[in-house]
């Protein structure tokens, strides 16, 4: 029917969208993005815009360079790979705050961790005690993710990812562990797809919408022969959406996503870096899209660190700043339902005269601490290790004798990129609701 009768397909791309995504990936000048460094091997790349409203495919690259055949691999949709520390907004922090287990301001405490054997460690050498779960999401701690993986349990987490957000290629037997929903150690992975549908997911008001690439096929006399049935389901509530796109603003404007800061547009965002260095991504969005990135080798090698580590940001940050061109920077809706309040940003409690590190920080309801700051903090360079009344372990943070790790996890520390984090303890910014 394509070649004879001529079919009317309805795509849901932007042409405005897909030329800024060929221009970044096809241009022969960018050898600066994608060197080819190992041998002479070509790096590749994937990218898939998605309007978060809607949840309609706006744009989608499978590759590097001029599309030169049809029905070659698009690494967009048929490439399964680690996702690293992208996944943990969507594994770990979405589900805690959303079973009301954690807000932006609870403290937990970047410490020495081991379960059988298994030594996680984080990115940076050593630990920083104490830190509120924004700084946690921020800079991308391994052990805070983990600690709070365990408080929500890896069936809900797992839950959340299948049968809510429809990632397809995780499955229980393989990954229903702390390591691979922690630190995205996955053994099968994830599409760049499914990365664009699960972030849209926040930046669409905690709604997951199945991503499609059409509204409707007519045939040469009209009728419509094929209409996309649009599926949708509601995965967090609006405050836990809004929560975590606070939380990923900070991420994207001053911690690990600085380098894929865009020039005029407020964006949210996340690295994600796997343990060996292999794949290399960064999710983000705006108001008005989500970008999500993948780097790295088809044939999975190491991407070094010192040349390529923020290819993926950079990636993102030339297509989105074509892509939001001429649009206003309206920022993101102040969250409509959450509570605010002063905290002291070593106990996590409300502050009191003589806490020195407090933050304004967005609460769900009935999630606002209670309890006053006891004034007692640690003094500077003091080891954090129980040492601090307030920050003794969470009782309910113990080991779940079914969330044992992952016999294949080797101890990762997943090497996320140092950029320039902001400094600890700076002002937050983010606003209160008007
Ligand atoms: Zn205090």
């Amino acid at each position: 029917m394509v070649y004879s009768g001529g079919l009317k397909i309805y795509s849901t791309m932007n042409v405005d969208v897909q030329n800024a995504m060929h221009k970044t990936f096809e241009d022969s000048e960018n050898t600066k993005l994608f060197p080819k460094l190992s041998g002479d091997v070509q790096p590749q790349a994937a990218m898939v815009i998605i309007s978060p409203e809607d949840g309609a495919i706006r744009g989608m690259v499978g590759g590097v360079g001029p599309k030169t055949e049809s029905l070659i691999l698009n690494r967009a949709t048929d490439t399964y790979r680690q996702p690293g520390s992208s996944i943990k907004p969507i594994a770990v922090y979405g589900p805690a705050v959303e079973l009301n287990l954690i807000s932006p301001g609870s403290i937990i405490i970047d410490e020495p961790f081991s379960q059988n054997g298994w030594n996680p460690q984080n990115w940076y050498k050593g630990y920083e005690g104490p830190v509120t779960m924004r700084r946690a999401v921020e800079r991308s701690m391994n052990i805070p993710a983990i600690k709070t993986l365990m408080q929500v349990g890896v069936d809900a987490s797992f839950d959340f990812l299948v049968n809510k957000m429809h990632f397809s290629n995780i499955t229980a037997k393989d990954d229903k562990y702390l390591s691979p929903l922690a630190l995205g150690g996955l053994t099968k992975g994830v599409s760049v797809k499914e990365m664009a549908a699960a972030y849209a997911t926040f930046a669409n008001k905690g709604i997951y919408t199945q991503p499609y690439m059409y509204t409707k096929v007519l045939d040469k006399t009209g009728k419509v022969i094929l209409e996309k049935e649009i599926v949708n389901n509601r995965v967090f509530s609006e405050q836990t959406a809004d929560i975590m796109t606070s939380v990923l603003v900070t991420t994207a404007e001053g911690g690990l996503g600085i380098s894929a800061k865009l020039s005029n547009m407020t964006a949210a965002g996340k690295t994600g870096t796997t343990n060996d260095d292999k794949d290399r991504w960064y999710v983000g969005y705006t108001p008005y899209y989500v970008g999500a990135v993948w780097y790295g080798y088809d044939e999975p090698k190491t991407v070094p660190y010192s040349q390529t580590s923020i290819v993926a940001h950079k990636l993102f940050k030339s297509v989105m700043n074509d892509v939001h061109a001429g649009l206003k920077n309206k920022g993101f809706k102040a969250p409509s339902g959450v509570s605010w309040a002063t905290i002291c940003l070593e106990s996590g409690d409300l502050a009191v005269e003589g806490c020195e590190k407090t933050a304004y920080e967005m609460f769900k309801p009935g999630m606002v601490p209670v309890k006053e700051c006891s004034g007692v903090h640690l003094a500077e360079g003091e080891n954090p290790e129980g040492t601090d009344p307030n920050a003794t372990p969470d009782p309910n943070a113990t080991p779940d004798p079914n969330a044992t790790p992952d016999p294949n996890a080797t101890p990762q520390p997943s090497a996320e990129p140092a950029t320039t984090p902001r400094p600890e303890h700076t002002p937050i910014p983010i606003a209160p609701a008007a």
